[in-house]
């Protein structure tokens, strides 16, 4: 294979901090390397904030809230999200190159997901922010009462590393139309498309202060959630972090919403379209190497169709191109690190000991030049091994066949996850009453990952806390007043 690394002509960028409209060094002079998880090359250096660095970005938010952005009408602010939103998409062929050379995922995929649905994200808001209204009861002739809604002040923002600028403006635009202050903390390992958008927020007429970055690992979240400062915390990741950030922020009673991992199911009826539900189970497995919190992981196939359904599913992802990200025909690219890839080759290991059979895949590919991982199709593990219990987050899926409703949904609810689930069926009754009946924030039926923005977004048990999405965004950024007026 070769990896062309830049076919888009993009360089490369060094990810300083963006604190009070500058970027800006560590104090420390400390800095690590990115490197292109499709290459092994060295992308480039990016700072490491620490205390002092958060603590000055927290001080910018903090004043920057109390100056023009405060007292900002709802329309101008509008006027800049919308701003955002069209700068993002002028700059998407930069922003996207960038975001596979992080990543190792398809250009393809970073152009039409990541950075079109980026953009999308600060447009939806630009028009919602300015449709919402608040509750006011008239209490017959005694009183009224009304509510005001106000920004909850200075909110870190913390994300993961598979849809990085999707994600991380998935938090901002919201933040940024409540009218906040934000302190952001992308990961360690794909921070160059949020280098980039502080600037563009800063281009599009974002006051300095409003919106800062601060670059690092771990530590430098952990300094955002214990600040004093903070108010709010929107986290995106693993649960274990979740479960470590709610005790960090306990202390200053932070306001929290987390959306984490998840073990998603996708339940196949015998009398499902299998044409349909092999073309989206093969997204729903594969896209983005796997590395997608919504991704069905966990495939359940009723016994009538389990042999037509596997021969025709593994047929279908063995002609799935694994390699260069720059490559059009690539449908499956890089992982997007070392330290991820050994994660999810750990698991194939475990997989083997535990007798799975690999009707498709199992193997590592091009080891010289990058993390390759093949679509991986596993059937024959039971309930209880750790591949279809443990989110794996790669392009490994375990199939198992079910002989009744009953039974497939003691399976599906039998894991402390509860993000989200597909049901293929044609029967609209089943469909109605299987759905109700499943643990997960979020349900499909007969598609997979279709989005209207104003929809809860979500999960239950380990996989989250509150939901995101049109109104529920707007109440997690903002406080509300009520105000009491007597008659
Ligand atoms: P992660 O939890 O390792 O890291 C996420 C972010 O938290 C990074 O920026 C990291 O530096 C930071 N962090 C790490 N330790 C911290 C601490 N103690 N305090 C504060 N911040 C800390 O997650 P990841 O490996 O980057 O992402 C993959 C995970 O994210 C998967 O579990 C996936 O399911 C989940 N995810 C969930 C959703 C969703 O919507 N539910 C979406 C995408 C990804």
């Amino acid at each position: 294979m070769h990896v062309t690394g830049t076919a888009a002509e993009i360089k490369p960028i060094n990810c300083n901090h963006y604190i009070n409209g500058k970027y800006v060094e560590s104090f420390s002079g400390e800095t690590f390397l990115n490197i292109n998880p499709a290459t092994k090359e060295v992308l480039g250096t990016v700072q490491v904030g620490g205390k002092e660095e958060v603590d000055l970005a927290v001080k910018a938010a903090r004043k920057a809230l109390k100056g023009e952005w405060g007292s900002m009408p709802t329309k101008k602010r509008s006027q800049i999200l919308r701003k955002i939103g069209d700068l993002i998409l002028e700059r998407l062929p930069e922003l996207a190159a960038l975001e596979t050379l992080d990543t190792g995922k398809p250009l393809w995929l970073s152009k039409s997901v990541d950075i079109d649905r980026a953009a999308n994200n600060f447009h939806f808001f630009a028009d919602y922010m300015t449709a919402i209204g608040n509750e006011s009861y008239q209490q017959d002739d005694i009183a009224i009462h009304y509510s005001v809604r106000k920004p909850v002040g200075v909110v870190g923002l913390i994300n993961p590393w598979n849809l990085p600028l999707l994600l991380l403006t998935w938090k901002l635009a919201p933040a940024l139309a409540a009218g906040n202050t934000v302190v952001m903390k992308p990961s360690e390992i794909t921070p160059m498309t949020a280098t980039v958008l502080a600037q563009i927020c800063t281009d599009a007429g974002v006051p300095e202060g409003v919106v800062n970055l601060v670059h690092g690992m771990g530590e430098t979240g952990a300094a955002i959630t214990s600040h004093e400062d903070v108010d709010a915390i929107a986290f995106t990741g693993e649960t274990v972090t979740g479960s470590t950030i709610m005790k960090a922020a306990a202390p200053t009673l932070k306001k929290l919403s987390f959306e984490l991992g998840g073990k998603n199911p996708n339940v196949i009826f015998a009398d499902a379209d299998l044409k349909e539900t092999i073309e989206t189970t093969l997204k729903s497995s594969f896209i983005n190497q796997g590395e997608v919190c919504l991704c069905g992981s966990r495939i359940y196939v009723e016994r009538p169709i389990y042999d037509e359904f596997l021969e025709r599913f593994a047929s279908k992802a063995k002609e799935m191109k694994v390699g260069d990200p720059f490559d059009p025909d690539t449908k499956v690219g890089a992982m997007v690190s070392e330290e991820h890839y050994n994660k999810v080759v750990s698991y194939l290991d475990i997989a083997k000991e535990e007798g799975g059979n690999f009707l498709v895949g199992g193997n590592t590919l091009y080891e010289d030049k990058g993390y390759y991982i093949e679509p991986t199709i596993i059937t024959g593990l039971g309930k209880n091994s750790r591949c279809v219990r443990e989110e794996i987050f790669g392009p490994v899926v375990t199939v198992i066949p079910f002989d009744s409703e009953e039974e497939v949904l003691e399976q599906v609810n039998d894991t402390h996850y509860g993000l989200s689930a597909s049901v293929w069926t044609s029967n609209v009754k089943r469909a109605v009453r299987f759905s109700a009946q499943i643990e997960a924030g979020m349900v499909w039926v007969n598609t997979w990952f279709l989005r209207d923005l104003r929809t809860p977004f979500g999960g239950m048990k380990h996989s989250g806390l509150g939901r995101e999405g049109g109104a529920h965004s707007m109440d997690f950024y903002t406080e509300l007043t009520n105000v009491t007026l007597k008659l």
